[in-house]
């Protein structure tokens, strides 16, 4: 088991002594039972959610199922975890346990069997670290993205940021909807005494979108090719390491350093900024209008070129 506190950044959903994150699933007050430390399910209480919605989180959670088990198959410390209410993590007692494939503990439910069974014996802690990547959709409401989900079972990989087809189910895949960014955490009741401790979760933000195509802007200045001509020629980095070469081919300028080749597009006559990267490049002249230096910035980091005569 993998007990990890929660990060300064955490959410902190239950940290042992009241359930005031939680409702029942069917809106009214959690009341499963809190205890030291933990937090018990209320067999016949119903399911439990967070009052907060969450879409893309890192989600840490541990759980131990009854000590002293009874039942077999799915009839034996049967819980799991829902993201957004809809896909399950399943929790079950899968130590020495025989149950059907995607319905073992570590199980993306009725979907993706766990890589392997990581499984601790009944009654101890064992720890879920989850990566969950909501779906996206269009403005018309197709998929464009399917939900992932990545899962570690007690510090060991059991789900390879599998694709989801749809919210869990048994034997049936219903296809995903769009239902909004976010939805409640929800742990299951399924008539066991499974516990419940340290559980937070991260939001995570979402990726930057790429910049807009460069040459989609319609504010750039046009520089005539014989003042960009004088801007043209071989440079060298001030401490001679690193050699740098600005040529005028029919596209216009471009700065190549090292293997790369970068496209400069004016944002004024004397200073350009360069495509595939967020980097600058603003030319110095000498008395005769020609380019004597350049300053190359990238990351906020000036790099002082000088032309090589
Ligand atoms: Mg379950």
């Amino acid at each position: 088991m993998v007990a990890t506190a929660p990060p300064s950044d955490a959410t902190v959903l239950f940290a042992g002594s009241n359930l005031d994150a939680w409702e029942s699933a069917d809106s009214g007050p959690a009341n499963w039972t809190v205890r030291s430390g933990y937090v018990e399910v209320k067999p016949g209480a119903g399911s439990i959610r967070t009052k907060e919605k969450f879409g893309d989180v890192q989600l840490h959670l541990e759980w131990a199922t009854p000590k002293r088990p009874s039942g077999t198959g799915q009839a034996r410390g049967n819980s799991g975890v829902f993201l957004m209410g809809r896909y399950e993590v399943q929790i079950l007692d899968s130590y020495d346990n025989e149950t059907y494939a995607d319905g073992q503990a570590g199980a993306l439910y009725g979907q993706y069997p766990p890589l392997l069974n990581a499984s601790l014996p009944p009654g101890e802690w064992q720890s879920y670290d989850i990566a969950f990547r909501r779906a996206r959709f269009d403005s018309t409401g197709h998929l464009r993205e399917p939900a992932r989900m990545t899962v570690v079972h007690n510090g060991v990989l059991i789900q390879n940021n599998e694709a989801l087809r749809g919210p869990s189910a048994w034997l049936v895949t219903p296809p995903d909807s769009a239902v909004g960014d976010a939805g409640p955490l929800e742990l299951q009741e399924h008539g066991f005494p499974v516990r419940f401790r340290n559980i937070w979760l991260r939001k995570l933000p979402p990726r930057a979108e790429p910049p807009a195509d460069y040459a989609v802007r319609t504010d750039r200045p046009t520089i005539s090719s014989s003042a960009l001509k004088k801007l043209a020629g071989r440079y060298r980095s001030t401490d001679g390491s690193t050699p740098a070469v600005v040529a005028l081919g029919k596209a216009g300028l471009s700065l190549r350093l090292t293997d790369a080749t970068l496209d400069l597009l004016p944002l004024t006559a004397l200073k350009f900024e360069a495509t595939k990267t967020d980097a600058t490049v603003e030319f110095t002249l000498d008395k005769r209008g020609h380019a004597s230096a350049l300053t190359f910035r990238l990351g906020g980091e000036d790099r002082e070129f000088e032309r090589v005569k």
